[in-house]
């Protein structure tokens, strides 16, 4: 790298303060960024200029060495000896919000808040259930916090130890080519602190949690239907480092009803009537979900015809006190046992059927001459 004068590249006076120097820096840092920039070589070399002036007018030794002997200084001094991953950390707290760097070896990275995992499980209902809604107890199997430990995951006594392998940062620095990247450490997984395997709590073996089932009772509104879904808020595994929990997220089924047939919040049935009730109307008991009503055939109804219970449906979520509706078909049964009384009733009936259909045949005549 050329020798450049640091003032000049990050365009401040040489009696500028820490403050204007760190913002000056910050200010190319993100203009010149290579993630900003990619493939941009001219940007890349400003980007690393920028970054190799403030690297030493923001250390107070070396910048009185650089201003007194020059780069010659810096040299004999073994001051500046090109970049690496120790001295890139410096400048990554500056950019750490802009670029995700993490802060690697800030105190805030080992104790995040971090939220607990949400769950997911099915939860069958019946038919009659996601009617009327119901309470339900639903065993789940989860990560709790450890009781013998209180989630510590230690041996009572005991201390966690700073990791060896990142030095309590919880990050590791990785160099990639002429960038160090922060990676969250392997040996720790970022907490900065690991047990000793003779100080791991007995019970969860150092973990904090155990899995653990639980029962719980979850509220089931009426009107549910397969394909919705239930969160059941902060019931997931526990946060860590005073996160809040994750949440539960029960997905429904609802079974099949043998009679009633469901679509969307509407039901549906079919009603076998007898013969002469359709020929000359009745009212007859039908069965709903909320008990007996009765319907009102009227006289000369055909088989498949259908009528509607208003409001004797599902209850509509999301909707209070609506409801769908009820659709009944009826179904018109042809008798098959007949007996000696029945038989000639229908004889004398058939006859009756055969005058009035010399009528009707008129009327088809009639159709027959006009197309004619
Ligand atoms: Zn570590
Ligand atoms: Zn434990």
């Amino acid at each position: 790298m050329a020798e450049q004068d640091y003032y000049q590249t990050l365009g401040v006076e040489r009696n500028a303060t820490d403050q204007e120097i760190k913002k000056a820096y910050r200010k190319l840092a993100l203009k010149y960024h290579p993630d900003k920039n990619p493939d941009d070589k001219e940007a890349e070399d400003k980007f690393k200029a920028a970054a190799e002036a403030y690297q030493i007018l923001s250390d107070k030794e070396k910048r009185q060495i650089y201003d007194q002997y020059g780069h010659a200084g810096l040299r004999g001094n073994g001051g500046f000896g090109g970049f690496n991953a120790d001295s890139f950390a410096g400048f990554e707290d500056i950019l750490g919000d802009f670029f995700g760097f993490g802060r690697g070896g800030s105190s805030r990275s080992r104790t995040r808040a971090r939220q607990g995992r949400s769950l997911e499980q099915v939860l069958e209902l019946t038919f009659m259930e996601a009617f009327e809604g119901s309470d339900k107890t639903v065993a789940i199997r989860k990560n709790e916090n450890c009781e013998t430990c209180t989630g510590s995951g230690l041996r009572s006594g005991a201390n966690r130890k700073t990791c060896g392998t990142c030095g309590g940062h919880g990050q590791v620095q990785v160099q990639s080519g002429f960038f160090a990247i922060s990676r969250t450490c392997p040996t720790c997984r970022g907490a900065g602190q690991m047990i000793e395997p003779s100080d791991r709590c007995r019970t969860c073996y150092g973990k904090g949690t155990v899995e653990k089932e639980t029962e719980m009772k979850v509220h089931i509104q009426a009107g549910v239907d397969t394909g919705m879904q239930l969160r059941v808020s902060g019931k997931g595994e526990p946060g860590q480092h005073g996160g809040p929990p994750g949440d539960l997220y029960l997905h429904l089924k609802v079974e099949e009803h043998e009679y009633f047939h469901r679509k969307g919040d509407d039901l549906f049935a079919s009603v076998p009537i007898s013969f002469s009730q359709a020929a000359l109307g009745a009212e007859i008991p039908i069965p709903t979900l909320k008990g007996e009503e009765m319907l009102k055939i009227p006289e000369g109804t055909q088989s498949g015809k259908r009528f509607r219970i208003a409001g004797a449906g599902f209850a509509i979520v999301g909707r209070p006190h609506r409801f769908g509706d009820l659709h009944v078909e009826v179904v018109v049964q042809t008798p098959t046992r007949l007996s000696k009384k029945e038989r000639e009733l229908f004889k004398e009936l058939a006859a009756l059927n055969e005058e009035s259909s010399q009528e009707e045949k008129s009327v088809f005549q009639k159709v027959v001459d006009f197309f004619n």
